[in-house]
């Protein structure tokens, strides 16, 4: 583990030269992989994450599957090569709690009603991890359900604020996530509906409302590269090529 800075903030800017209320860049490619139902990998800084959903799909073991609508399965996983020290491979404690709170990111937003007996699962892989891994899996995830088709309310977009030398920061970077006085992810909707709130660390509750404002600003920007994401994609691969676009006009016609 790297070591605790001396200070967070340095004449009005932070470790990496980013003002309070920045993001990391992002970076997004839909549909990486062509054996899942949706795909999408995402760069946040120096994360990167993979994420693949699969479904809806016939829930095995079928005792566990519910009569009336889909079941959402979550896993988050951290690659042992994702850290500076490699992790012991499987679940553990955190991937485990990862998972759970991920998982109840989406259930508000999935319409699970329209697949009973289904599973709709989604995996996510973090290839590498400097601090922001849960909400860059819950942004990639969002994604790889659009890109597989399953019908959602919302996209679901997420980030983390957190306090260093007393100030309220916009996603935090490993040594403020490490070593900051409070690390708060926040993943919502479009809709400014919070899916997923939890808080490491100390606010009071002034901190706590100025930290979801810039929690909610931060959410917006995401969405908004979400969004240019899929319409990109989209676009892309259904654009009317010139040869397509004349044939249709029949100018292609050997008549
Ligand atoms: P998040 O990645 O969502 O911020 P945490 O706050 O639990 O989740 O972790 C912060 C960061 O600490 C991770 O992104 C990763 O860089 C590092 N980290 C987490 N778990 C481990 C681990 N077992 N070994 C080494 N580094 C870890």
């Amino acid at each position: 583990m790297s070591e605790r800075p001396e200070r967070f903030i340095i004449d009005g800017k932070r470790l990496d030269g980013r003002s309070f209320d920045e993001l990391r860049p992002i970076k997004i490619e839909l549909s990486p992989l062509d054996r899942a139902d949706g795909s999408c990998y995402l760069e946040w800084g120096r994360n990167k994450v993979m994420a693949a959903v699969y479904g809806p799909r016939e829930l095995h073991p079928r005792h566990r599957q519910n009569m009336t609508r889909a079941v959402m399965q979550f896993r988050y996983n951290m690659a042992s090569f994702s850290v500076d020290d490699r992790i012991r491979p499987g679940h553990n404690r955190r991937s485990i709690e990862i998972s759970k709170v991920s998982r109840e990111a989406f259930e508000p937003v999935v319409f699970t009603k329209f697949f009973p007996k289904t599973a709709i699962d989604v995996f996510v892989e973090v290839l590498r991890a400097d601090a922001g891994t849960r909400t860059a899996g819950i942004n990639a995830a969002s994604l790889a359900l659009a890109d597989a088709g399953i019908p959602m309310r919302s996209l679901v977009s997420a980030c983390a604020v957190g306090k260093v030398d007393g100030e309220i920061v916009l996603d935090l970077m490993k040594e403020e996530d490490n070593y900051g006085e409070a690390d708060v992810p926040v993943a919502m909707t479009v809709g400014e509906e919070i899916t997923l709130l939890q808080m490491d660390g100390h606010l009071t509750p002034k901190e706590f409302y100025k930290a979801l404002e810039l929690a909610k600003s931060g959410c917006r920007q995401v969405y908004g590269l979400q969004r240019q994401a899929l319409v990109e994609k989209y676009n892309k691969d259904y654009s009317v090529d010139e040869d397509d676009a004349r044939s249709d006009a029949g100018g292609d016609s050997d008549e």
